[in-house]
């Protein structure tokens, strides 16, 4: 083989090799980009949709919110798995499966004003607020409510009111809501949540004790103000705390 031909195939080679690196470098970065999103269409269909869940518009939140910048950076390839995860400040996002049950048993409509009590990361919010017109939204943890607020607004959930403080009390100045979804359980239905909420309106709750079983209970207030209550499932959820009052 003479020299200058050797060099030929060289160059061919090496412009070859250059060219598949490209092409899987362009592909890397295109499944890298997609990879949430098939990550999500899975977790919808594996976790929520085969569990029972059937709400379009709630179905199409899960697909659309991106979970993973929810969680703790070193936790992103966890964020679609069926499970809850540390937020940090001993808190938890919930599980999937729990968010979407409780946003379908809310029934958001297109114009209802909701109310959430326990913010966390901010993805209950997140998703709420693609279903409803405005999300008011309290977390206890000042620094929690701060980086969901950031977190929120860089996400573009423009809907989306956070403020810290104890959502025990509720909202008064927001209210009254059409939907209120309680993201952390008290031992006791709280009364001014049931206050705030409009004739018509839905609460979903867990309610129990930190150790105990606590349940999941869809409260409705009718048109003439009556309730009615429905326990849904068992459930595990961090206790909600008092502002000045002692941790259980
Ligand atoms: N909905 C959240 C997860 C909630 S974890 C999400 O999507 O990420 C429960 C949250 O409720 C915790 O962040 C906790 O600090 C908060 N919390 C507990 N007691 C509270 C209270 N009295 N008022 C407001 N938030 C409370």
């Amino acid at each position: 083989m003479s020299s200058a031909f050797r060099a030929a195939v060289r160059t061919v080679l090496v412009l070859a090799v250059a060219a598949a690196a490209a092409c899987r470098g362009a592909e890397g970065r295109g499944a890298m980009q997609d990879r949430p999103a098939i990550e999500r269409a899975r977790m919808v269909a594996e976790q929520i949709q085969a569990r029972g869940v059937r709400d379009p518009r709630v179905l199409a939140a899960m697909r659309d919110v991106p979970r993973h910048r929810f969680v703790p950076a070193a936790q992103e390839t966890e964020a679609y798995e069926d499970r809850p995860l540390s937020i940090g400040h001993d808190q938890t996002i919930s599980q999937p499966y729990i968010v979407a049950l409780m946003t379908e048993l809310l029934r958001p409509q297109a114009d209802d004003r909701a109310l959430e009590t326990g913010t966390g990361s901010g993805y209950q919010a997140a998703i709420l607020s693609r279903l409803v017109s405005h999300v008011y939204t309290i977390e206890i943890v000042e620094p929690l409510a701060r980086d969901a607020e950031r977190r929120l607004t860089t996400l573009g959930y423009a809907n989306v009111t956070v403020r810290a403080g104890d959502g025990y009390a509720g909202w008064p100045e927001a209210a009254p809501f059409d939907v209120i979804v309680v993201t952390a359980a008290p031992d006791h239905v709280p009364p001014p949540l049931v206050a705030q909420l409009k004739p018509g309106g839905r609460l979903v709750i867990p309610v129990g004790s930190m150790f105990g079983v606590q349940e999941l209970r869809l409260i409705e207030k009718d048109a003439t103000g009556q309730i009615h209550t429905r326990t849904v499932a068992p459930v595990a959820f961090v206790p909600l705390r008092r502002l000045g009052l002692a941790l259980p």
